[in-house]
């Protein structure tokens, strides 16, 4: 039977990302039926919000998404809709995955990261106003006993399934002592119940700095959202950049899948981009609806053709004028083509 997903297309260069993912999921011979869904800056006219219902109700009613990058006006205009798709469906848990790929050149060829990231509460609780226009402006920062007890229990769940040694939390409670305080306190009551797996903790701007020089000694990393944010995006430059990066967004019943990076409007519509890490986030979407066998093909030709390094885009190039790059489309094709 046709695995039916909500497909979010998403808004710069996300339209073209996500078709070409499309066409990479569907040359697996796994069938899918996509119900297709636009949210974004484009539909606020026809619907009076960027992130209209009819979109969360495809979600819940499918339980599976795949989504482009939807842009978010900086400073002023509508509220995220990436950050509102996540609180509406409780998408609690963001799962980053960073792995080194032969063909990329990169100071640690054998990084292996995952970044768990907290993805409803922290600074992106959005509880912010002015306190005097203009003049100061305040923002707080939610940390609960809840959220932070199923993100590390989902972190060493994950590590547990996936095979991984440690998991490492991520905090500011040196400083944050009430907030980091309590995420620290849970994240070490929660490590009791996995012996199995190690546990230990880093200050985050410590953690930034280890990252860089020593990645090879981590392995599962669990923070706070704004510091997964950050650090997530870190491990993707480790690894070649965002135009590698997949993730996932996953609850209790849904799940959304989305590359790390944004959509890149200055690219929009060029057929430029790299289409590596919508791909791979259909690839973690695979794995998530049980399609094993297809996954591990589609991740396999990935890196093929990286490793060949001929049909790459400009990203994946020494020189990023480099004129022998490929577009977002015949980078997909030669996926494909590497699949058969
Ligand atoms: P961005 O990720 O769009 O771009 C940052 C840099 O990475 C740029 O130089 C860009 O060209 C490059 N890049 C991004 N994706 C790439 C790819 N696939 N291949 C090659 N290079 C790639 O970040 P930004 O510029 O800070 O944000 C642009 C918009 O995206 C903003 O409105 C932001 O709010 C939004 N955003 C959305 C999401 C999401 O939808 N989940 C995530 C992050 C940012």
């Amino acid at each position: 039977m046709a695995h039916r997903v909500t497909l979010i297309p998403g808004d710069g260069t996300g339209p073209e990302l996500v078709e070409a993912t499309r066409r990479v999921l569907e040359a697996t011979g796994v069938a899918f039926d996509w119900d297709q869904q636009e949210a974004g800056a484009d539909v606020m006219d026809k619907y009076g919000t960027p992130l209209p219902d009819i979109v969360l109700d495809s979600i819940r009613a499918n339980s599976v998404a795949l989504k482009g990058p939807i842009t978010t006006p900086v400073g002023t205009g509508f509220r995220s809709v990436n950050v509102a798709i996540r609180k509406a469906l409780d998408l609690y848990a963001n799962l980053r995955p960073a792995r080194a790929m032969e063909g990329i050149p990169i100071c640690h060829p054998d990084v292996d990261l995952v970044v768990v990231r907290e993805n409803t509460e922290g600074l992106y609780a959005g509880i912010e106003h002015d306190v005097i226009p203009d003049v100061a402006a305040e923002s707080i920062r939610i940390i609960t006993r809840r959220a932070t007890e199923r993100i590390v229990r989902f972190a060493f769940e994950y590590a547990r399934a996936n095979g991984r040694r440690l998991v490492t939390a991520v905090h500011k409670a040196n400083i944050l002592k009430a907030t980091d305080g309590l995420y620290l306190k849970v994240a070490r009551e929660v490590a009791q119940d996995y012996p199995d797996v190690e546990f230990n903790d880093r200050i985050v701007d410590n953690m930034a700095m280890q990252l860089v020089q020593r990645p090879r000694e981590y392995d599962v990393l669990v923070c706070p959202n704004l510091f997964g944010d950050v650090l997530s995006d870190l491990c993707s430059g480790l690894v070649g950049g965002l135009g590698v990066a997949p993730g996932a967004n996953i609850g209790h019943d849904l799940a959304v899948f989305e590359p790390v990076h944004g959509s890149a409007p200055k690219y929009a519509g060029q057929n430029k981009v790299n289409p590596t890490a919508t791909i791979l986030s259909g690839v973690l979407m695979l794995r998530h609806l049980g399609e094993r066998a297809a996954a591990d093909r589609v991740e396999a030709a990935v890196r093929t053709v990286i490793r060949e390094g001929t049909h790459v885009t400009y990203d994946l190039k020494p020189a990023r004028d480099d004129p022998t790059a490929v577009g977002t489309q015949e980078m997909a094709d030669a996926i494909i083509e590497a699949m058969q």
